[in-house]
């Protein structure tokens, strides 16, 4: 897809990254880099609000009403002026009239008088307290002449217990929800579920949207098979390509799905064209391995600016980033690792954030547990290591993590048995059993 000019080179963030060395980078600084180098796309396209879920907000949404416009009550009850209330005695009160939600009792309310109301009623006039019919002793006018109980207009007297309610319990402010002027949700927002009841509730029928990002992904190397076809000798199905569209499509991106693409310059060279002038983004797993034999890393190299980045990271290692150019079309490009736990790892630590950034999406930083190592874990410092978890919750309250197994980084069922990373940070060493490790747990993550 086309981009604004004047991107900024590789070199240029090189130089902003301290200690950047290609050989030799830890998480951080990768993560750093990848987001001061990445684009942002900046089409907006104006979306029916239910369409909106999941889609990344242009432009702050001001409100340009009190929600709610009215104070208002919280609860089914008696609505009543706080001075009436006496201090250490009942109080009884006689009711006025009824006040339904949405409308307000219309009639007057004297002094020693309350008004019957319905939760989300209109609070009238000097009306400041709702106490709740379940606190008050109701004594229906028939009780004091001959008609017979007139319940439905809430006639009569109520007697409200002493202490029982404070000044302004049970009334809900107008625009305490939201007063106009306000911000309620700011440009950079990924619309949730509440985002949407929001919107709705300042009468907001259509949201300004980022468009969504498009991304390319394909797979790479020979001994790749596709389902559907047999699995020669030596040859393994070509599982990367389904995990990767999987994590898009939990993004909510556009796909592009370009298979299986051979070990070929011209079958390479194509399909990276392609994918560029389709796509925001290219995602390919594979062929980027500091031995690797084959052409994948050359064809990128020709066709744009790409680094061949060694990661101080375990699984995912090695790593091409960078931008490739296809008939004045750029695309960023993420040159995964080809084993699968490591196409997953390096997914979630790089490419995930960074397609929410070019999707407009405001930086949100991924809820990490503190969680208890139920067994001893081995970790070399200066590498940070993902290890494949199960977190569970012990019977004192605390989180316990046991790692799944075989941690190999082309052992998938790790990843399909675990609920959450084992997350060892850069510096730390070994973990002692009982030592608390932060865990990204796989539940909610995009
Ligand atoms: P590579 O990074 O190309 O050296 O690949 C490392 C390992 O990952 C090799 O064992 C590959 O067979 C395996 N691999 C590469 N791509 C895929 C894929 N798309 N699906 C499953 N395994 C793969
Ligand atoms: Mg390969």
């Amino acid at each position: 897809m086309s981009d604004a000019p004047a991107l900024p080179s590789l070199q240029d963030i090189a130089s902003c990254v301290a200690g950047y060395d290609p050989n030799a980078l830890s998480v951080e600084h990768a993560q750093q880099f990848i987001e001061r180098f990445v684009p942002r796309v900046g089409a907006v396209e104006q979306l029916a609000l239910r369409a909106a879920l999941g889609r990344v907000l242009a432009r702050d949404l001001v409100s340009h009403i009190d929600v709610p416009a009215n104070d208002n009550s919280a609860m089914d009850g008696y609505a009543l002026r706080s001075t009436d209330l006496k201090s250490g005695a009942p109080t009884v009160l006689r009711v006025a009239g009824t006040g339904l939600a949405g409308q307000q009792y219309e009639g007057k309310v004297a002094a020693g008088e309350c008004v019957r109301i319905m939760t989300g009623a209109v609070m009238q006039g000097d009306l400041d307290t709702v106490v709740p019919q379940e606190f008050v002793v109701l004594m229906p006018a028939a009780q004091d002449d001959s008609r017979p109980p007139p319940r439905s207009t809430g006639e009569g007297h109520i007697t409200v217990p002493a202490g029982i309610v404070r000044p302004g319990d049970n009334r809900r402010l107008a625009g305490e929800d939201l007063a106009r002027g306000e911000t309620a949700l700011a440009a950079g927002r990924v619309l949730r579920p509440a985002d949407i009841g929001l919107a709705a509730s300042l009468g907001r029928a259509e949201l300004p949207v980022h468009r969504r990002l498009r991304v390319a992904f394909f797979s790479t190397g020979d001994e790749l098979r596709s389902i559907g076809e047999p699995l020669d000798a030596g040859c393994v199905y070509d599982s990367n390509r389904y995990t990767i569209h999987a994590m898009l499509t939990r993004l909510g991106v556009e796909l592009l799905d370009l298979g299986v693409v051979r070990d070929d310059p011209g079958a390479l060279e194509a399909a990276f064209r392609s994918a560029c002038e389709n796509a925001d983004a290219v995602i390919t797993s594979g062929g980027v391995s500091v031995g690797e034999a084959d052409h994948t890393k050359q064809v990128m190299a020709r066709l744009g600016e790409v680094a061949f980045w060694r990661i101080a990271m375990r699984p995912g290692r090695p790593m091409a980033f960078g931008r490739i150019a296809s008939n004045g079309h750029t695309a960023v490009l993420f040159g995964l690792p080809g084993n699968p736990v490591a196409v997953m790892v390096t997914f979630y630590a790089f490419v995930r954030g960074a397609l929410l950034a070019m999707a407009g999406a405001a930086p949100i930083a991924l809820p990490l547990l503190r969680a208890r190592a139920a067994l001893a874990i081995r970790k070399k410092p200066g590498r940070t290591e993902y290890q494949r978890g199960i977190v569970t919750r012990a019977a004192d309250g605390d989180w316990d993590v046991a790692l799944t197994g075989a941690q190999g980084s082309g052992i998938l069922r790790s990843m399909s048995v675990a609920n959450g990373l084992v997350v060892l940070r850069h510096e730390q060493g070994s973990v002692a059993a009982g030592e608390h490790v932060d865990v990204l747990p796989f539940d909610g993550l995009l």
